[in-house]
């Protein structure tokens, strides 16, 4: 069997060949053995002339593929062109647009957006518990972006307050550990604490700015704030890890996405989150670039998205090329 690829240019060449895709993904998909989605038989033969297996238990749709049950299915593209727009995401530290992988990999532009917007969903952290130790929280402002704004929109954009036809993202970060990010509808003291009290555990220290929503933290937490007026940094007291974070995103979203819909912010903030998380493993090392993309891989199954989840708009079909 060949050996797995480290780096993008061997992705290519590896994923080219299907027998490799198959062997790759299910590997990670049945660790212990192929079994049947429907019924969990591992009494399951393989179709090598069609890349599919066959239950042999009776049952409907009682054959399978790869694809059956995880965010390919039903999709027309190859798994070289889906694994390698899933290499890109996985690594591309800023992002990719769907027009850099549509180059790379020769489909049309609006089937590769549904494609990325797919891995996307798949990149959504899956960990459950809460935040602890050290904790900074911020939000940020995303959107309306001067220069590509009509002159009269933007003269009415600029004159405005600071929030005016912008989005904002809610961030948490544990000190040496995960993000969390999360599109909000407003600051307000009741959006931002509620978000707060979900995912950080009681008795955490939670560094924030002087935001008055975050006032009244105190009872659960130890609340520490910095005032950006007068300073950024006080001993421990600074949000500077989550706004490192703030500028990576918004280095990905300004330049290499055209225009993000509100609708679709979130997985954005997903897609960033992912590659944060996944920088190091558990013992603080990097995770190389085939670690980062093993651990997407492993999140794809059982997980579908169909076009009217993804756009929103039901009853409208995907073409796909
Ligand atoms: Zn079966």
């Amino acid at each position: 069997m060949a050996a797995e690829p480290k780096t993008l240019q061997e992705a290519v060449i590896y994923f080219g060949d299907p027998d490799n895709c198959l062997n790759y993904l299910a590997a990670r998909r049945w660790p212990n053995g192929v079994t049947c989605p429907r019924c969990r038989s591992a009494d399951v033969g393989f179709v090598k002339s069609r890349h599919i297996w066959q239950c042999k238990t009776r049952h409907d749709h009682s054959q399978f593929s790869i694809k059956t049950g995880s965010i390919f299915e039903d999709s027309a593209i190859g798994l070289d062109k889906w694994l390698l727009a899933m290499w890109m995401l996985a690594n591309c530290k800023n992002g990719v647009s769907s027009y850099e992988v549509s180059r790379a990999t020769g489909i049309s532009q609006k089937s590769t957006w549904f494609m990325l917007q797919r891995i996307r969903l798949a990149m959504q952290d899956v960990t459950g518990g809460k935040l602890g130790g050290e904790v900074e929280v911020d939000e940020t402002f995303i959107g309306g972006k001067a220069r590509n704004m009509h002159k009269d929109k933007r003269a009415r954009v600029i004159t405005g307050t600071g929030g005016k036809d912008k989005e904002i993202a809610m961030g948490m970060v544990e000190r040496g550990g995960k993000v969390r990010v999360f599109h909000v509808d407003n600051r307000r003291k009741k959006a931002l604490q509620s978000n707060i009290r979900e995912h950080v555990e009681a008795g955490a220290a939670i560094f924030s700015d002087e935001l008055k929503s975050y006032d009244g933290l105190e009872s659960e937490y130890q609340h520490a704030v910095i005032n950006h007026a007068v300073e950024y940094v006080n001993g421990n007291v600074h949000t500077n890890t989550m706004e490192n974070f703030w500028s990576l995103l918004k280095r990905g979203l300004g330049g290499t996405y055209v225009s993000v819909e509100p609708f679709h912010l979130f997985r954005y903030l997903d897609e960033q989150a992912f590659r944060y998380n996944n920088r190091k493993d558990i013992n603080g090392e990097p995770l190389t670039d085939s670690d980062r993309f093993d651990l997407a891989v492993r999140q794809i199954v059982g997980k579908r998205l169909t076009w009217a989840e993804v756009t929103g708009k039901v009853g409208e079909k995907q073409t796909v090329n």
